[in-house]
């Protein structure tokens, strides 16, 4: 769980604060104030115990200084299509969401419950990682299964990342100097987590995540897309429910399972196994596929744009994209891709239309941004 004090305006951030193995007893809570940095002891591990102790843990001016709360929350369902401030009525709603994602949503409202304590005269706002998709049309949000499983059960396309997706689209129309208006743009955000986002004009119109996190793309550990006969398959041959296979699938699979070796990408790119080198090529195929799907989506391709830990870290991946993307008139060059590391931003192909860009991605910057716009 992160957590920052910070100003929208201006982006800076005064306190930073990180819990880690949160609801074990072997949770770490650590607090940057600039070079200071302080390893905490919650109370209670649970969710509720740290985010009371961060809040507890500000100076007296910082807690002055709070204006509002903002809480990234996995899943709005269909309830939410922006951020809204929280109220009692709200509170009710995320609780009724909670099946679309159990591991989650309970984290979410015990921080809620938390901050509300600490901070009782104070706005909370929640952001939802689905939001921004809700302009999905149904072509793109219906999956071809039984109306009734939609109707009664919800069963669509929601897609995450969403606050990503939203503030890189957004970012990269600045770096473009062109209205996101005009612009049809594909997002990729690749990290641990990996998705990609069609945007048409500034409204996403198409994402590769589901109804869950575990759709489209290869991530560090997660599948993405596989046959979904392969569940009953699997399940037979090991003797494993539906649970357990699903659990591979979240835990045990995408760059780990593929490489045998690890979910992270940098020692996955370094490894000269054939097994990793294949994790690379099937994680880079799937984008480049996805990309030439939306562009179809899209009728027509503008900008796309990295971002997340890969996306704006690894030339290799890029690289490895684009050489597949000169169909759509994309080509890498390789010295900006080389040169712009460490979260520089910047133009990455050698074309300008289409335009390949990295735009690092700062989802507290927006979270942040709305706490404060609908905290006023
Ligand atoms: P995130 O979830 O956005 O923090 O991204 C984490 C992923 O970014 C992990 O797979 C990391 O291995 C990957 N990553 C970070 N830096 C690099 C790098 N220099 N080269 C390749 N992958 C990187």
């Amino acid at each position: 769980m992160k957590f920052a004090l910070l100003d929208p305006a201006t982006g800076a951030r005064p306190v930073t604060g990180l819990a880690e193995r949160v609801g074990t007893d072997d949770v770490t809570v650590t607090l940057k104030r600039g070079e200071e940095k302080l390893a905490l002891v919650p109370d209670e591990p649970s969710h509720h115990g740290v985010v009371a102790l961060l809040l507890a843990s500000l100076a007296a001016d910082e807690h002055e200084s709070v204006a509002g709360i903002g809480h990234r929350v996995v899943h709005g369902g269909r309830t939410f299509s922006s951020s809204v401030r929280i109220d009692e009525a709200v509170v009710d709603r995320l609780g009724e969401l909670v099946a679309l994602a159990p591991l989650h949503m309970p984290a979410n409202l015990a921080g809620i419950a938390a901050a509300q304590a600490a901070f009782p005269r104070l706005p909370q706002v929640a952001v939802f990682d689905t939001a921004f998709h809700q302009t999905m049309p149904p072509v793109a949000y219906r999956y071809a299964v039984p109306t009734d499983w939609y109707t009664d059960h919800h069963v669509r396309r929601y897609g995450f990342h969403g606050t990503s997706h939203r503030f890189v689209s957004a970012r990269a129309a600045e770096m473009l100097g062109r209205p996101l208006g005009e612009l049809r743009m594909i997002t990729l955000h690749l990290g641990n987590g990996c998705s990609a986002a069609a945007i048409s004009r500034g409204a996403a119109i198409d994402t590769t995540m589901g109804l869950t996190p575990l759709e489209g793309l290869v991530m560090g550990t997660r599948s993405g897309d596989i046959d979904p006969g392969i569940l009953g398959y699997m399940g037979h041959r090991l003797g494993l429910d539906l649970d357990a296979v699903l659990d591979v699938l979240n835990t045990r699979s995408g760059l780990l399972g593929l490489s045998g070796l690890t979910n992270d990408m940098r020692t996955v790119e370094e490894d000269e196994s054939p097994d990793a080198q294949l994790a690379v090529d099937v994680f880079c195929y799937r984008v480049a596929k996805t990309v030439g799907a939306y562009a179809v989506a899209l009728g027509g391709l503008d900008a796309l744009a990295f971002t997340g830990g890969i996306g704006e870290h690894s030339p290799i991946v890029r690289k490895a994209v684009l050489d597949r993307l000169g169909v759509l008139g994309l080509h890498v060059d390789d010295a900006a891709n080389q040169r712009l590391v460490r979260g520089a931003a910047g133009r990455v192909s050698s074309t300008e239309h289409p335009v390949a860009l990295i735009v690092p991605t700062d989802e507290e910057r927006l979270i942040g941004a709305d706490a404060l716009a609908l905290a006023s």
